[in-house]
């Protein structure tokens, strides 16, 4: 087999691993930064259920955090909108993933594109 047939194949190959990573990009939902936080805590009121044997801690409490120009950003949230967050953070995710992915198959796929234009 000749190497071009070889490097034809392989091209194709990566082409169409990207091009079905492509398609899974042009399926994310809404995307959104930061991590989501669940908190419980301890209040100070004596005899309070947060201090008995087992605790009860108060909450879930939900929070929102994110670097915003460098500055860490907070927000409280309310149960139904920290799963709102969930799936758009974890959409993100999933998007910096897919991107990441598609770099390292274009990162070959353009190596060989080069091969090819060197040896017609
Ligand atoms: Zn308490």
């Amino acid at each position: 087999m000749p190497p071009t047939t070889n490097i034809d194949q392989r091209l194709a190959d990566y082409e169409q691993r990207y091009r079905k990573l492509a398609a899974e990009l042009a399926n994310i939902g809404l995307i959104h930064s930061g991590s989501l936080t669940r908190r419980y805590t301890r209040c100070a009121t004596p005899g309070c259920k947060c201090h008995a044997d087992p605790p009860q801690p108060h909450g879930p409490y939900y929070q929102w955090t994110a670097k915003v120009n460098g500055k860490t950003v907070t927000r409280r949230l309310t149960e139904q909108e920290a799963e709102l967050y969930q799936e758009w953070i974890a959409n993100d995710r999933r998007l910096r993933h897919l991107i990441q992915q598609m770099r390292q198959i274009a990162a070959k796929a353009t190596e060989l594109r080069l091969k090819q234009a060197a040896n017609p």
